[in-house]
């Protein structure tokens, strides 16, 4: 099929995509997390597409998105005040909650779990979307399972040119990594998934946030865990990561005596002067977390493109977005470290 290309000025834009997922198509649509996968997320036969087009594992389950915070009731119930106070506060934005699930919401969606995952994106664009085709959008990360996630519309045509119905394109994703994800079901809540919404600010809102194993260290395949989701090799390009942490001068010193010719490091703005014979790529600057969380992705499909054999990583430390950013990069890396203040 080809692929047809949406643009976010053209402005029938918004009813071709919405005309295309009432049908039961596949959309990719911009939002400011990652680029989504998008399909009729009540539409079990529209779902599935989206499994197949990206070679998920049926057992991790999707997001519905929503236009507004209303529209949780289509899908939930019991929904708890925190839930509410929540939207108000992050809603559109990178939050999405998990809660328990309508008979409504098909099994191919929540991957049989009794609950399900809902977020508001923050592009009006998508919201129109999402209100004109009258159902929630069930919007995984629109890149191939397992491989970095779609930050750019060309991200998404690498991945899916001519195996999808279209592509809306709204430009660069301003966040750059997926939601945050926090699971309402339980007591205190708990994080899943650092995200744009960081944990300082949920506690504000919740009191208390019980932080998910999953989010800090390695699962184990026969591990039984909330979202199954979690447990699979995520955000790696094909070569193997090592983060090397430890102080500006101790990690250079590391990397350049490990180097060898053929791999690249991957590093902070502030550090490529330090690594000028071992092809560093820059992904950010340490000073502006945020610029290292939109430009993660991109920097780890570069990092795919070429013959690489290996990637050192310089990940931020601290908390806020750069949370998130170690998240994605200690998954990408398989939670490999190597801490240069103490290995020679
Ligand atoms: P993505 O592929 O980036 O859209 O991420 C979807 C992730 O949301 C899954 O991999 C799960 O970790 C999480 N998730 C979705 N639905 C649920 C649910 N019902 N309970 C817990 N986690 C969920
Ligand atoms: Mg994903």
């Amino acid at each position: 099929m080809d692929t047809l290309y949406l643009s976010a000025d053209n402005k029938a834009t918004a009813s071709i995509a919405a005309d295309i997922l009432k049908k039961g198509g596949l959309v990719a649509l911009p939002t400011e997390t990652v680029y989504g996968l998008g399909a009729n997320g009540l539409d079990e036969n529209a779902v599935a597409k989206i499994f197949i087009a990206k070679g998920r594992p049926q057992d991790n389950p999707l997001i519905l998105h929503v236009a507004d915070p209303a529209q949780m009731e289509d899908i939930c119930h019991d929904i708890p005040q925190a839930a509410w106070r929540l939207a108000q506060a992050f809603w559109p934005g990178p939050l999405t909650m998990v809660l328990p699930a309508k008979d409504i919401v098909p099994k191919g969606t929540t991957a049989g779990l009794s609950t399900v995952a809902v977020r508001c994106p923050d592009s009006d664009l998508t919201r129109s979307i999402i209100r004109l085709s009258g159902v929630p959008i069930a919007a995984p990360s629109a890149n191939l399972s397992g491989t970095p996630s779609t930050t750019t519309a060309a991200h998404v045509l690498h991945d899916h040119n001519g195996k999808i119905d279209a592509i809306v394109d709204g430009g660069a994703c301003r966040v750059g990594v997926e939601s945050t994800i926090v699971d309402l079901t339980e007591q205190p809540p708990r994080l899943l998934r650092p995200g744009g919404i960081t944990p300082e600010q949920l506690v504000e809102i919740l009191g208390e946030l019980t932080v998910d194993k999953a989010v800090t260290a390695q699962i184990d395949k026969d591990e039984v865990v909330k979202a199954p989701g979690m447990k699979y090799r995520h955000y790696a390009p094909k070569a193997p990561v090592v983060i090397v942490s430890g102080s500006r001068e101790a990690a250079a010193g590391y990397i350049n005596r490990h180097y060898e010719k053929g791999q690249r490091v991957l590093c902070f703005q502030e550090e490529l002067e330090l690594y000028r014979g071992c092809d560093p790529l820059s992904y950010g600057s340490e000073a502006d977390p945020a610029s290292l969380s939109a430009g993660l992705f991109d920097a780890l499909r570069q990092l795919d493109s070429s013959a690489v054999t290996k990637v050192y990583a310089r990940c931020p430390v601290g908390g806020g977005i750069a949370y998130a950013v170690q998240n994605r990069l200690k998954k990408a890396a398989a939670f490999q470290i190597i801490d240069a203040e103490v290995e020679a």
